[in-house]
C-alpha cells in the first residue's frame, strides 16, 4: 500500500487541479492519497468526483496556525486536519478570515515589489486565483517568474519572499483553538513537518508534548525536509506521547520538485487515523 497524506492542489498553491491531482496519484501507483490545501477545503468536491477507481482519498487541510515555540516566541506552524466535517460553524469563519487575510497580504506584497519597479501587476495576480482562494507565496512567486525577475519558485523565496522588505505577515489562529475547532468537528489533527528546520524556526518537543496532551493526534514524521536523525528523534516523542505517525510528499505539483508518493505513511497508521475520525470517511474511487 502506497499511502501519501499531503498534497496540494490549485485551489491552495499547488499546481494541478484537484481532478488533477487525484489522476497524478492512481498514475503514481498510489492507493491512497489525502488532498491538503491550505485553509480551504474547496477541492474536495472535484477531487472526490475526479477518483480514479480504487484510489482511497482522505479529505483534509493543512491549517495556518500560531504556536509558542517553546523559547518565548510565537511562530506559524502546521496543522493537518483529516476527515472532519467542514460546515462546523466556527471553523468556516476562521478559514474564511484567514483566506481573506492570505489574499490581502498577498497583494501588498505584490504592491509592494510593483512600487519598487519590478515588473509585476498585483491586479492581475489577484484576478489568476480561483474565488475565496487562500493565496500564498508561491503564487508570487509564479508571478515573479513570468516577469522573468526569477526562474525558479526557490530562486523567489530564497531573494524574495522568505522575510526581507516584501515579506508581510499574517494573523495565524492559535493552534490550540485550531485542535480543539478539528476535534469538535469530529477531525483528527497532525502537526506538519514539526522539525523542518530548513523552512523556518520550529517548536521544542516539549511544545509538542503539550499540543499531545491538548488534543494533537499525531506528527507527521517522515517528510522531505526532515533528515534522518530528526525522523528518529520525532519518532521516539510519537512513541512516548502516543501520537500517530504519518509520511507525506508534501507535493505542490510543479511548484516543488518532490514527488507524489516519495514519503509515506502505513497502512496500520491510516487505519488508526480513519478510525479516530467521526466527521468524515475514507472515500473510495
Ligand atoms: P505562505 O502560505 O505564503 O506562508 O507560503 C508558504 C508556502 O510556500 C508553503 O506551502 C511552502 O510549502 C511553500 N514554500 C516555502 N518555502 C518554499 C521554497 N523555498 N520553495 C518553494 N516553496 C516554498
Ligand atoms: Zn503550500
Ligand atoms: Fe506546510
Ligand atoms: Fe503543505
Amino acid at each position: 500500500m502506497v499511502i501519501d497524506l499531503h498534497t496540494h492542489s490549485s485551489e491552495s498553491d499547488g499546481t494541478d487541479s484537484p481532478a488533477e491531482l487525484v489522476k497524478a496519484a492512481a498514475l503514481a501507483g498510489l492507493d491512497a492519497v489525502a488532498i491538503t490545501d491550505h485553509d480551504t477545503a474547496a477541492g474536495w468536491a472535484e477531487a472526490a468526483a475526479a477518483l480514479p477507481p480504487g484510489l482511497r482519498l482522505v479529505r483534509g487541510a493543512e491549517l495556518s496556525c500560531a504556536c509558542p515555540d517553546g523559547r518565548g516566541r510565537t511562530i506559524t506552524v502546521h496543522l493537518l486536519a483529516y476527515l472532519y466535517d467542514p460546515t462546523h460553524a466556527a471553523l468556516m469563519v476562521e478559514q474564511s478570515r484567514l483566506r481573506s487575510e492570505r489574499r490581502e497580504r498577498l497583494q501588498k506584497m505584490a504592491e509592494m515589489m510593483q512600487a519598487d519597479g519590478f515588473p509585476i501587476d498585483p491586479v492581475e495576480l489577484m484576478e489568476r486565483l480561483p474565488f475565496d482562494a487562500p493565496a500564498g507565496r508561491p503564487h508570487l512567486a509564479q508571478a515573479l517568474i513570468r516577469a522573468g525577475v526569477v526562474s525558479s519558485v526557490d530562486e523567489a523565496f530564497a531573494t524574495y519572499l522568505t522575510g526581507g522588505r516584501y515579506y508581510v505577515g499574517r494573523t495565524d489562529t492559535p493552534v490550540e483553538r485550531a485542535i480543539e475547532m478539528i476535534a469538535e468537528a469530529g477531525g483528527v489533527t497532525v502537526l506538519a513537518h514539526p522539525f523542518a528546520r530548513s523552512r523556518g524556526p520550529i517548536v521544542t518537543a516539549d511544545v509538542v508534548r503539550d499540543l499531545a496532551a491538548a488534543g494533537l493526534g499525531g506528527v507527521e514524521v517522515d517528510h522531505p525536509d526532515h533528515d534522518a536523525a530528526t525522523r528518529t528523534s520525532l519518532r521516539s516523542l510519537a512513541g512516548e506521547l502516543g501520537l500517530l505517525v504519518t509520511g507525506s510528499s508534501d507535493y505542490h505539483g510543479t511548484n516543488k520538485t518532490v514527488r507524489l508518493g516519495a514519503e509515506t505513511t502505513s497502512p496500520e497508521m491510516l487505519d488508526a487515523l480513519a478510525a479516530r475520525a467521526t466527521g468524515g470517511k475514507i472515500l473510495v474511487g
